[in-house]
């Protein structure tokens, strides 16, 4: 069983900030900034490839909802939600869940930067993702 799953089961006490019918919200572990929550599915699903669309939706309409808590209890001026799909994304364990970032300031111990690419040829790209 996934460590995801053992925490939505019980077994491993977790912090826990968000719960419905389909969705578990609780304090990531490494707290990147205060307030760091991680949200999932109930019912265990790798990543949002594999997702059926209402496991996307509920997960997403419950970010909403927390973040709106976290922002307002943190005092927070702007919030990242996020997810990592496999491991080139970065993804670490293997169900689905939304990162919900509260964010400060420059001193967060998070940097997302989009970076310059030597990518141009959008009316390829279009082709290729829409052909
Ligand atoms: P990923 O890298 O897969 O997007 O994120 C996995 C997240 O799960 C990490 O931010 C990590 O800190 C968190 N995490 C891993 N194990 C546990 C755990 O046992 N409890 C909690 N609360 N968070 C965990
Ligand atoms: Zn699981």
């Amino acid at each position: 069983m996934c460590i995801f799953c053992s925490i939505i089961n019980g077994e491993i006490p977790s912090y826990k900030v968000y719960e419905d019918e389909n969705v578990l919200g609780i304090l990531d572990i490494s707290q990147v900034t205060k307030g760091h929550c991680i949200l999932m599915p109930k019912r265990h699903v790798a990543n949002i490839l594999e997702a059926d669309d209402e496991t996307a939706k509920n997960l997403m309409v419950a970010s909403k909802h927390l973040a709106q808590t976290i922002v307002s209890k943190t005092n927070a001026n702007g919030v990242n939600i996020l997810t990592n799909c496999k491991e080139a994304a970065g993804q670490t364990v293997d169900h689905l869940h939304f990162h919900v970032i509260p964010r400060f300031d420059e001193s967060d111990a998070i940097e997302i930067t989009f970076n310059d690419s030597n990518i141009t040829n959008l009316e390829d790209i279009h082709t290729l993702l829409t052909k």
